[in-house]
């Protein structure tokens, strides 16, 4: 009995502990966990690298907007294009880029938002090291759909300039 007393606060500080890191990786997990669902695996020419897409709702003649989720793999990005309409896209994992023609591209975390003005040439994707999702709201969507450019090439990507 006088052993067990003399190892009892040993005891409950690794009891303690074991519960903090309990409470630290399921903090961790919860950041890395998808808000919305992912989706299925996109099979698009206009998408370089491993994307899925979730769309959330229907176009229609009120609204006029378009709307899903859409999730890169590392590495993954759209190819060059622009909205007739405009677009906004809400980070809701990992780490990104959007880029418009001619500007340095903007680093993106989960929790920033980005106003694609219309007819602005640009992509949006994952960084080099991290998977990457937003809700891409197509805006306008009466003036017409996505007009596709061509791929971001590995230089392109690598520079970002
Ligand atoms: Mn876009």
């Amino acid at each position: 009995m006088k052993r067990i007393l003399k190892y009892l606060p040993l005891l409950v500080l690794i009891t303690i502990s074991a519960c903090n890191m309990d409470k630290k990786s399921s903090e961790i997990s919860a950041q890395n966990e998808s808000v919305f669902p992912k989706g299925e695996l996109l099979n698009s020419e206009n998408f370089t690298g491993t994307v899925y897409l979730k769309m959330m709702g229907a176009t229609d003649s009120t609204l006029h907007v378009s709307y899903g989720n859409v999730t890169f793999e590392e590495k993954a990005r759209t190819n060059w294009h622009k909205h007739p309409g405009g677009q906004l896209l809400f980070i809701t994992e990992g780490k990104g880029y959007y880029q418009a023609k001619g500007h340095p591209a903007q680093l993106l975390h989960k929790g920033d938002y980005v106003e694609v003005p219309p007819n602005v040439v640009h992509w949006h994707g994952a960084a080099p090291d991290s998977k990457f999702a937003h809700i891409a709201v197509s805006l306008n969507t009466d003036l017409g759909g996505a007009i596709w450019i061509g791929p971001v090439t590995d230089d392109e990507y690598n520079f970002k300039e």
